[in-house]
């Protein structure tokens, strides 16, 4: 089968880097965020564009090779690589476009939420997404989304107009509300596997600034805490967000504040007192 793909690979063009095995950039390319997703794929081709996108699914359908596509590569049970197949790397596919007057962007499906945040809140502006920098655009919206403005703004998929989609007949496709409906429903939390992402069109907010509170309690006082956590975050306005981590040293609370800044300290104090009265 390896055989076979390799053939079918070397008719995608020069300027689809292929990278296999004996290729001293295979150890760097072939790893994922989660280690334990210690995969060997046989061949990892790194798309420039989205005619390299559709010539790698040929190959791949052509040769009956198992096809792994990867955005961000944080998917938690590697499904972003494989053994013995092909990982389809979208890394370079990083083009972004603000449209200013109708308040949209158009993002790569290789973006990570980093290359998502410095476009847009420079500008004013947020779409809803994750907490960490270098996961990809592309799985986190295929799945759902969530993050810091997702009270405020919704899911990321609520902000999703259209997606450029290469399906695995090869045919290059735009889901939205009026085109491809189906599709368009299936990209919205199904995950990935309806077709390879190649551009997202996303609704911007606006996004003022923004106060961040962070405080650690110790493990002793961790019950008082979360109780008087889950009581005070009753009732919140939507600007407000709220996140904790609790583990066997201690209670940690983020919370984050895009609302009237006059508010900031009455909103935000409280959760740096959680075991004092209210
Ligand atoms: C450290 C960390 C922090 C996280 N934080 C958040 C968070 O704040 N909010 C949240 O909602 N989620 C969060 N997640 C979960 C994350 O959204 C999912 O793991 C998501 O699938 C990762 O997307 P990715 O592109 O980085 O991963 P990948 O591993 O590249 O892809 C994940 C899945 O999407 C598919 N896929 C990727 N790109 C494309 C594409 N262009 N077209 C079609 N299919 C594609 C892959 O084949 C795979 O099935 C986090 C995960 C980690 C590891």
């Amino acid at each position: 089968m390896s055989n076979l793909l390799l053939r079918e690979l070397s008719l995608v063009g020069h300027r689809c880097p292929i990278i296999t095995a004996d290729h001293r950039d295979y150890e760097r390319y072939r790893k994922v965020w989660n280690g334990v997703a210690d995969r060997r794929p046989a061949a990892i081709a790194r798309p420039q564009s989205v005619d390299d996108v559709r010539k790698v699914v040929h190959a791949a359908a052509a040769s009956h090779a198992l096809l792994a596509v990867r955005g961000g590569g944080h998917s938690l049970p590697g499904f972003s690589t494989c053994d013995g197949g092909l990982v389809l790397d979208l890394s370079d596919l990083t083009a972004i476009a603000i449209d200013r007057d109708t308040h949209t962007i158009e993002v790569g499906g290789g973006a990570l939420l980093g290359d998502l945040d410095r476009a847009t809140v420079p500008e004013g502006f947020v779409v809803p997404a994750g907490v960490i920098s270098h996961t990809g655009v592309a799985g986190l919206t295929l799945g759902g989304g969530m993050g810091w403005a997702s009270r405020r703004y919704g899911l990321t998929i609520d902000s999703l107009l259209g997606a450029e989609i290469v399906t695995a007949a090869g045919d290059i496709v735009w889901a939205s509300a009026t085109s491809e409906p189906e599709l368009f429903w299936g990209i919205r939390g199904g995950g990935g596997n309806f077709g390879v992402v190649t551009r997202f069109r996303f609704r911007m907010h606006p996004l003022g600034s923004i106060v961040v509170g962070q405080w650690s309690y110790p493990a002793a006082n961790m019950r008082q805490a979360l109780q008087a956590l889950r009581d005070r975050a009753h009732g919140q306005p939507r600007d407000f967000t709220l996140n904790f981590t609790a583990t066997a040293t201690g209670l940690s609370v983020t919370a984050v504040w895009s609302g009237d800044a006059a508010l900031t300290h009455s909103v935000l104090s409280p959760f740096g007192a959680l075991t004092m009265a209210a």
